[in-house]
């Protein structure tokens, strides 16, 4: 019998309760800190308890896992905890396309996948002496907008590098990408594409609540000005959105390209959830400033399905349980090999 097993942070409760309404043992690799939280629910039929989830790399994890037939599905924690080389050396088949997650962690296969997907895209800045504008300047990998700040020129930009430096967040200018700044209404698209019926699904989209910068807006400016701190773009939940729907039309393309490049650039392509990240401008018009190739954590907004969802199916649809969707499918077709790697 098949499992379906995840690391125990992120949407593992939304990825394990949709395995478990699809009628597979779920298993949840987590870490000993955390296992009081995680028995709190029945769905999760397993654990394997660890100190770090690189142990998921170890003989005897893999062993456990093995013995249950488990598919591992990867979500951010994996991404920001293991290096890409450690992703792809995981031996226990991972839901998706593993190899297509280094293109995500590295910005500039990133941008790459984003420019032959024809997004329009923020300028990136390749030296702080170019900077003349407001940019917005990012660690590498899936760092959650913690320790990212704004700048104007590059005076102001080394300053802020300087006192992350100092607080030994970042080491260095090689830590950083520096990326204009799109302003606009923020809005994470996030997106199912089925390599079984080569169909894009478009499921929900969220907005991200980030500290401290959301926090700021409660402050009157003589006050803001006078904050010496450097405010951070950490993830603290997710807030639903609806789209206008003449919006959606779009939305489908950007999606439908993105899927089409990751075919061109990173074979099998693009295999289920996704997000495309960015924002509205006052045209409609969409600036993508990230994508994550992978489930993203604003999809646990919707466990009971979308307002999208529930356009494509008469049942609670989250998007925990259409990966599981996809397993069984491939399975009772014997097509995993298309959406395992
Ligand atoms: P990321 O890690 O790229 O998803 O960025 C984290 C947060 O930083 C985002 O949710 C946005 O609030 C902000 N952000 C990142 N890139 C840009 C950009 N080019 N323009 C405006 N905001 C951005």
């Amino acid at each position: 019998m098949t499992s379906v097993a995840t690391l125990g942070s992120h949407c593992a409760l939304q990825v394990l309760k949709g395995a478990h309404d699809e009628g597979f043992k779920t298993i949840l690799v987590c870490e000993k800190k955390r296992e009081k939280l995680y028995r709190r629910f029945s769905f999760i039929d397993e654990f394997i308890l660890v100190d770090s989830f690189k142990e998921i790399l170890e003989q005897k994890c893999v062993a456990k896992l093995e013995e249950q037939n488990a598919i591992i599905i990867p979500h951010g924690t994996l991404i920001a905890q293991m290096n890409s080389n450690e992703v792809e050396a995981i031996k226990t088949p991972i839901f998706g396309n593993k190899w297509i997650l280094r293109w995500e962690s590295d910005r500039n296969m990133k941008e790459k996948l984003m420019s032959e997907s024809q997004l329009n895209i923020p300028k990136s800045i390749s030296s702080p002496k170019e900077i003349n504008g407001l940019i917005i300047a990012k660690r590498h990998g899936a760092a959650g907008g913690k320790g990212y700040f704004l700048a104007t020129n590059e005076k102001d930009y080394k300053r802020k590098r300087d006192k992350l430096i100092q607080q030994g967040t970042i080491k260095g200018d090689s830590d950083l990408y520096i990326q204009e700044y799109a302003f606009g209404v923020s809005a994470y698209l996030q997106y199912f594409y089925s390599a079984l019926k080569d169909e894009l699904e478009f499921f929900g989209v969220d907005r991200r609540y980030e500290s401290d910068i959301d926090g700021l807006g409660r402050i009157p400016a003589p006050q803001q000005i006078d904050i010496d701190t450097i405010p951070s773009f950490n993830v603290i939940g997710n807030i639903p959105l609806v789209l206008r729907e003449s919006l959606l039309e779009e939305v489908y393309s950007m999606g439908e390209k993105f899927v089409e490049a990751s075919k061109r650039l990173v074979k099998p392509g693009m295999t289920g959830p996704f997000c495309l990240e960015g924002v509205y401008d006052d045209s409609g018009k969409f600036t993508t400033f990230e994508f994550s190739a992978r489930i993203v954590a604003g999809t646990n907004l919707y466990v009971d399905g979308s307002p999208y969802s529930a356009f494509i199916y008469d049942e609670s649809m989250s998007m925990g349980r259409r990966i599981a969707r996809e397993i069984k499918n491939a399975k009772k077709n014997n097509q995993l090999s298309k959406i395992l790697t």
